[in-house]
């Protein structure tokens, strides 16, 4: 049974989609079945796996509103093997047609259902808002994956979005917890950096996780082509900083205490790039 992660922050530009793509590529990369799910209008992580969002016929808005199988939208992103449920403008209209819906929360989990038995992991790509795309992905997820920023109104943005977590937990999804933070264009080499890495840490302790993901222009090229960083530039450290994110979320799935930590390909990449 696939475990659900939402890659969320209601902050815009974090590097959401860019951590969805290349994490989904990095887990395939390691013989996992993934799915992503695009529930994103800007349908941004469907074009960086290659799969024209304006030349889809169904996507994920057909799945929300009208029912139709999550197993008969996917689309296969061949260059990087694993699937996508993608996403177009067309999904702007679904909170607007689910508002007298009864039970419109629970669409995406529901859909999900019959398609989790064939996958190790699905990776929701969420718009950067609260709303109820948001909420959907929130009620189908077992995690939640956040990716920030080291900035100064980083930490203020995260309690709007962990009171929205735990107002899902406490409502529609108690199972629902935070699987993990990820620093993301990180540059070790300010002070800003750490004070907000201290302080992530004091809140979070080892939620935080400890590979970050540095800025790196290979990482802002390569949707442009169509693929994630590791079929685009697989030496370039934005493609072996979501390897070893892969090796960690691998590593916390199979040792439940957060001390045991065998050591393996991954991770020795991961210890190259840890800031
Ligand atoms: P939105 O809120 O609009 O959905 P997002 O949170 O999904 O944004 P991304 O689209 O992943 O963020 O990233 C925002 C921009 O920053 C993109 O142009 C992306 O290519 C670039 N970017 C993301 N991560 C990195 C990185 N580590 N290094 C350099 N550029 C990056
Ligand atoms: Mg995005």
């Amino acid at each position: 049974m696939a475990k659900v992660f939402a890659i969320t922050n209601q902050k815009g530009g974090v590097g959401k989609t860019t951590t969805t793509v290349n994490l989904a590529a990095s887990l395939a990369a390691t013989k996992r079945r993934i799915l992503l799910i695009d529930l994103d209008p800007q349908g941004n992580a469907t074009m960086g796996c290659g799969v024209d969002k304006d030349a889809v016929e169904f996507s994920v808005y057909d799945v929300l509103v009208a029912g139709r199988a999550i197993g008969e939208t996917v689309q296969r992103a061949e260059d990087s093997g694993f699937d996508v449920l993608p996403a177009n403008q067309d999904l702007t209209a679904a909170e607007v047609e689910l508002i007298n819906e009864i039970g419109r929360e629970f669409r995406l989990k529901e859909a999900l259902q019959a398609v989790t038995p064939h996958y190790d992991y699905v990776l929701i790509d969420c718009p950067p808002s609260l709303n109820m795309l948001t909420v959907n992905a929130l009620a189908a997820a077992d995690g939640v994956l956040i990716p920030m920023q080291c900035e100064y109104y980083a930490l203020e943005g995260l309690s709007a979005l962990l009171n929205t977590i735990n107002r899902v937990k406490q409502l529609i999804n108690p199972a629902l917890e935070v699987e993990g933070i990820l620093r993301t264009m990180y540059d070790g080499r300010t002070s800003l950096t750490s004070q907000v890495t201290d302080e992530l840490r004091r809140h979070f302790d080892d939620k935080v996780y400890s590979t970050v993901i540095p800025r790196n222009v290979r990482l802002a090229e390569a949707p442009s082509h169509g693929l994630p960083v590791l079929y685009y530039d697989k030496q370039s450290k934005g493609a072996l900083a979501y390897l070893a994110l892969a090796g960690e979320i691998l590593r916390r799935a199979s040792k439940p205490s957060p001390e045991a930590e065998p050591d393996n390909n991954l991770n020795t990449q991961a210890e190259q790039i840890h800031g």
